[in-house]
């Protein structure tokens, strides 16, 4: 289902502008994270008028002022603080037509698996809730993950798609609580958050419809507000501690999974939120299994002379050293239905 238009052509499958001089918005929540502030300025600048949620006024502010910056007037931004309040987004959804849900935890300020699960699940119920009261909101996308997905298996023996599910990261949680490796934490938080939403539709049949976009690790370039190297989101601050020495060499040429530029993540979640044919799909996007190293390599490169100039500190790593095999994720629906290949792999680093 299309997100309905004033003065649009309804039934186009056709993300083309339709909805210039809106001033209905679409609700992006999370929208001072890393992924969200692109996300925001795609639809900013295909003519939608956004009301992000930040737990934080000052990082509103922040984020208006970049978009007015930018040339973008139709930002503006509510408070939400606690996704574990059942009604966290009562008043945000007033007036909305459709919703972009990426907030969720993803940090290691974390000291127990519900530290992650509990507002990663109630955010995203606590969404659905809110836009079932709303008759105008027709689509939601979530900001799921290929954590949702991948189990860890031998490297290079599966080919993961869609259809798959992370069950492993909630079997290990549940029978070794906080002695479960905290990646199993953050995994299995977005497992069941995803599976939430789904189970919430087969219940509910709203009238709404939703698509889930499952990225893996994420890098690009970074629009939000960073004022220190640690307000850094997660994936930004792990390719940082590379560039500030602070990693070894078995750090840089051990596997990473696998990559995507933050601009296609982006691109794919307003594809999804304007795509009639995206209704009630998951959506994958994978440019390359990587490590750091094939990073590194990019920036030690002597056409990259600035970039060292300003991470003088930058690990070297092994030169060259091969990507050793790893699993892949099969992203062909993404390919096929929202017609994303992705584009940005040289410009990664
Ligand atoms: P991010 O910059 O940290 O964004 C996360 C957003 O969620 C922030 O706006 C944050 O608000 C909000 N949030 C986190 N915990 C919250 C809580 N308890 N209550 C209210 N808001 C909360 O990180 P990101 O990388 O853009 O992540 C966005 C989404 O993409 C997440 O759902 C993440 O799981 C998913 N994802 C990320 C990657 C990746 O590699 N980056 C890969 C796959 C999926 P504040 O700004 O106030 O902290």
């Amino acid at each position: 289902m299309p997100v309905p238009a004033e003065g649009s052509t309804s039934g186009s499958s056709s993300d083309t502008p339709r909805r210039r001089g809106l001033t209905v918005p679409v609700l992006v929540t999370g929208a001072s994270g890393y992924i969200a502030s692109w996300i925001c300025l795609y639809l900013l600048e295909q003519g939608y008028a956004i009301r992000g949620t930040t737990r934080n006024e000052k990082k509103g502010e922040w984020m208006k002022q970049m978009y007015k910056d930018r040339g973008y007037d139709k930002f503006d931004y509510t408070v939400v603080t606690d996704l574990e309040n059942d009604d966290a987004f009562g008043e945000a959804v007033i007036g909305v037509d459709a919703i972009v849900h990426t907030a969720s935890p993803f940090h290691w300020n974390v000291e127990k698996p519900d530290d992650f699960i509990k507002p990663a699940v109630a955010g995203t119920v606590s969404v659905l809730k809110a836009a079932s009261k709303e008759p105008r909101v027709q689509r939601i996308v979530i900001t799921s993950s290929y954590a949702s997905i991948l189990e860890n298996r031998e490297p290079g023996s599966t080919t993961f798609t869609e259809a798959d599910w992370n069950q492993q990261s909630i079997d290990e949680v549940n029978e070794k609580g906080v002695d479960a490796w905290r990646m199993h934490w953050y995994r299995a938080s977005k497992t069941l958050a995803e599976r939430a939403a789904w189970d919430y539709m087969e219940k509910n049949k709203p009238t709404f419809d939703l698509v889930t976009i499952c990225p893996p690790y994420v890098l690009g370039p970074i629009i939000h507000e960073a004022a220190s190297p640690g307000s850094l989101n997660t994936s930004i601050a792990n390719w940082y501690s590379f560039l500030t020495g602070q990693k070894t060499e078995e750090d840089a040429t051990a596997p990473a999974g696998i990559l995507c530029d933050v601009r296609d993540v982006a691109r794919c979640h307003t594809k999804a939120l304007l795509l009639p044919e995206a209704a009630g799909q998951r959506f994958g996007i994978a440019t390359r299994t990587f490590t750091l190293q094939v990073l590194l390599d990019h920036v030690h490169d002597p056409s990259n002379a600035h970039l060292l100039s300003v991470f003088p500190k930058t690990v070297r790593g092994v030169p060259g050293k091969e990507v050793p095999p790893q699993n892949w994720f099969d992203c062909s629906r993404s390919l096929k239905t929202l017609g994303i290949t992705p584009t940005h792999e040289s410009r990664t680093a």
